[in-house]
């Protein structure tokens, strides 16, 4: 196998990689944001698919890094402190992942603390909304079931689906919480060039999560232009077409490549963990670039060397 390509869903490629291959998975959410897993259970799992490394990414939180290293500590498995930040750039919605970030960084908490305050309220806003449509979902049943500082729209819809309000996941999301549908409501996001300045400032290296999602090519060179570190080439929902694309922009953007299954539990159907497995050498370019911005020590907790 070409040691720079990573697997996508095709899970029996992993039987031919060569001994001691190194694979990573840096995109991966708890029940800290809108996972199911606990930190233990997302670091048991990587352990079982045969992850070297990981990195958790939760929405507008590093609340859970602390367990998951520790977790990934005692599996012998590398952990890197991650969150997703959602931002905007000419009116794109970008999410920009934040790698080696110091999660006591004081302006980094304080930011988060307003996007977790502003994802509260938008959960009252979507309920008030679903109640005047005559869905009685209360805001209090989504706050117990996502019992977290960052929750979000896959709450509420799990939060239907517990009330009988509605049959599954995609049928909430469908009629009620897509973008554009009566319940939904946009979140008040931070500018990307703010956010890349945010990630920096508590020594991290930001990258666009699954750029072939957003549909927002256009934007890619003027924000690595104003310092964004990296592209997610390898994602889930990446085709292999889609990867080769993002590789040769990075490659001609001069930007890190990473890959995540953006796993979260069972929130998405089936866990999705294991399902793209980063090659280690595009780790160790990750690693190297943050070390060379001066960034001593790498804030990773737990490496298992
Ligand atoms: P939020 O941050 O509250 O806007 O919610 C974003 C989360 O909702 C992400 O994890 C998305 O993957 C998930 N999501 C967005 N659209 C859908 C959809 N149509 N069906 C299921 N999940 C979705
Ligand atoms: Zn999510
Ligand atoms: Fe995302
Ligand atoms: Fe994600």
């Amino acid at each position: 196998m070409n040691p720079v390509v990573a697997t996508q869903g095709n899970k029996s490629d992993a039987g031919s990689q060569s001994p001691g291959a190194i694979f990573a998975d840096l995109h991966l959410h708890t029940l800290f944001s809108d996972g199911t897993f606990t930190p233990e259970e997302l670091a048991a799992r990587g352990g079982e698919v045969g992850l070297a490394a990981m990195s958790l990414t939760d929405h507008d939180t590093v609340e859970g890094c602390e367990r998951m290293a520790q977790a990934c500590h005692a599996l012998r498995i590398e952990f890197i402190v991650g969150t997703e930040l959602t931002a905007e750039y000419e009116d794109k919605e970008v999410h920009l992942l934040g790698y080696f970030i110091d999660p006591h960084n004081a302006k980094l908490l304080a930011e988060i603390k307003k996007f977790q305050a502003v994802r509260q309220s938008r959960i009252h806003e979507m309920t008030a909304r679903l109640n005047k449509m005559n869905i009685p979902l209360r805001a209090e049943t989504v706050f117990a079931l996502a019992n977290c500082r960052s929750p979000g729209r896959p709450h509420v819809a799990r939060a239907l689906v517990q009330e009988g309000l509605c049959s599954s996941m995609e049928e909430a999301f469908e009629r009620f919480l897509k973008k554009g549908r009566r319940a939904w409501v946009p979140k008040c996001k931070i500018s990307a060039i703010d956010a890349i300045a945010l990630i920096h400032q508590a020594a991290g290296l930001a990258v666009m999560a699954h750029p072939g999602l957003n549909h927002c090519d256009e934007i890619i060179p003027s924000l690595a232009g104003q310092g964004m570190d990296g592209l997610e080439c390898f994602h889930t929902k990446h085709t292999p077409k889609m990867s080769k694309h993002y590789l040769n922009l990075a490659a001609r953007l001069n930007l890190l490549v990473t890959g995540g299954s953006d796993c979260h539990g069972y929130s998405k159907g089936q866990p999705l963990i294991g399902g793209v497995r980063l090659p280690g050498i595009y780790l160790q370019q990750l690693k190297a670039a943050h070390k060379n911005r001066g960034n001593q020590p790498a804030v990773i907790i737990g490496t298992a060397s």
